[in-house]
C-alpha cells in the first residue's frame, strides 16, 4: 500500500445521493443542523431527479445513498437496484443501521444491490451510544442492525463476494477515553473496517464545540495508543478528518481519508461559494455540491503550509476550529 498522500491523491471519485428528508436520531454533533432546510432540500429529491444523477455518474466507483435516514426512504430498493443495473460496482448506504434490525429489510437491500453498509455508532455500550443520539432504542436496534448485516455476510459468502460491513465512529471528549472497548466490541460483531471520524466543526458540533470536540493533537494521541495497546498484528481501524500533520506518528495504514464525494441539491439553497457548478442532463434545476466545494469555504491554510509535505493532500483545517484553538498544533511537515 502506498503512503497516505498517494491514496488521497488516487481517490475515486464517490456519487452521495442526499434521499432523506428526516432521521429517527437526534445526534448531538450531526452537520445537518437546519432540520427544516434538508427536510426541503432532500425532499425535493424525486425518482426522477434521482435517475437523472444516477444516468449522468454511470462510471463512477460508488454510488452512496445518505444524508438524513436513507434507510427511512420507501424507494431506496428501488434506488439501489438501478444503480446495480447501471453498473455502478460498490453501491452503498450511510446509515445508523436502526431499521436494519429488520433482517427482511436488510436482505431486501442487499439483494436489491446495497454492497456496502456504513453504519454509524458511537460507543459501545447503551448509555455512551444513547448519549450521543438521544433516542433510546437506537443503540438495540443499530447493534442488531449491525449483527444482521454480519450475519448475511456469513450466511452466504459466495452469493454476495463483496458484501462490506464498514462503521463510523465519531469521535467526541466522551468516547475517547473507549476506543479500544468499542473496537473490540464492533470487530466481535463482525464488522470488517472501523472507521473512527473526527468531527467537522461545523452544524450542531460547532454549536456543541467546547464541550464535545477534544484538540486533534489528543485524538491523535491516543489513537496511537490504542493501536499499540490494541494486540491486534494489523487492526482494521483508521482514523479519517485530521489533519495530517497531527497524525505523523500514526502507521500510514491508519491515516484514512474522506472520499472525494459530490451530489446534488436543487438550485437556490447554497449557502457557500461553488467553483465549478454543473447540472445533470435530465434535471438542470438540479447542481452538483462537491467536496471541494466545501473545504474552499471552511477549511483554512496558512502560508507556512506551502513548506509542508502534505500540503497538496491537505484540505486544510476547519476555520471553525482554528477560531477556537489557533494554529499552535499544526506546523509544516519535512
Ligand atoms: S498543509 Fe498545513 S494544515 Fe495541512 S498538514 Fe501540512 S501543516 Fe498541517
Amino acid at each position: 500500500m502506498t503512503d497516505i498522500s498517494g491514496r488521497i491523491a488516487r481517490r475515486q471519485e464517490r456519487i452521495h445521493v442526499a434521499i432523506g428528508p428526516t432521521c429517527n436520531n437526534n445526534c448531538l454533533f450531526c452537520m445537518e443542523e437546519d432540520r427544516a432546510s434538508r427536510e426541503v432540500v432532500n425532499g425535493a429529491m424525486t425518482p426522477d431527479r434521482v435517475r437523472a444523477i444516477l444516468e449522468a455518474r454511470r462510471g463512477a466507483e460508488e454510488v452512496c445513498f445518505t444524508s438524513g435516514e436513507p434507510t427511512l426512504v420507501a424507494e431506496l430498493p428501488r434506488y439501489a437496484n438501478w444503480s446495480k443495473k447501471l453498473g455502478y460496482r460498490r453501491i452503498s448506504v450511510m446509515t445508523n443501521g436502526r431499521r436494519l434490525a429488520h433482517l427482511a429489510y436488510a436482505e431486501h437491500l442487499a439483494a436489491s444491490g446495497v454492497n456496502c453498509f456504513y453504519v454509524s455508532i458511537h460507543g459501545h455500550t447503551a448509555k455512551l451510544h444513547t448519549a450521543a443520539v438521544r433516542e433510546p432504542e437506537a443503540f438495540e436496534q443499530t447493534v442488531q442492525g449491525i449483527r444482521n448485516i454480519a450475519a448475511l455476510k456469513q450466511a452466504a459468502p459466495s452469493a454476495r463476494p463483496s458484501l462490506t460491513l464498514h462503521t463510523s465512529t465519531v469521535v467526541t471528549t466522551r468516547n475517547l477515553a473507549h476506543m479500544q472497548e468499542i473496537y473490540a466490541f464492533l470487530r466481535g460483531l463482525g464488522v470488517d473496517q472501523c472507521v473512527l471520524n473526527v468531527m467537522q466543526a461545523n452544524g450542531r458540533a460547532h454549536t456543541h464545540f467546547e464541550q464535545l470536540f477534544p484538540s486533534y493533537t489528543e485524538i491523535a494521541r491516543t489513537f496511537k495508543g490504542f493501536l499499540d495497546a490494541c494486540g491486534e498484528p494489523q487492526p482494521q481501524a483508521f482514523l479519517v478528518d485530521i489533519p495530517l500533520c497531527t497524525t505523523t506518528a500514526i502507521p500510514d495504514f491508519h491515516r484514512g481519508y474522506v472520499e472525494k464525494y459530490v451530489h446534488y441539491e436543487p438550485k437556490g439553497f447554497q449557502e457557500i461559494e461553488l467553483l465549478t457548478p454543473e447540472a445533470p442532463d435530465h434535471a438542470p434545476e438540479l447542481v452538483a455540491v462537491t467536496r471541494a466545494d466545501l473545504d474552499h469555504a471552511r477549511r483554512q491554510k496558512r502560508p507556512e503550509c506551502k513548506a509542508c509535505r502534505y500540503d497538496t493532500a491537505c484540505e486544510g483545517v476547519w476555520t471553525n476550529y482554528l477560531t477556537r484553538r489557533g494554529w499552535a498544533e499544526f506546523g509544516p511537515v519535512a
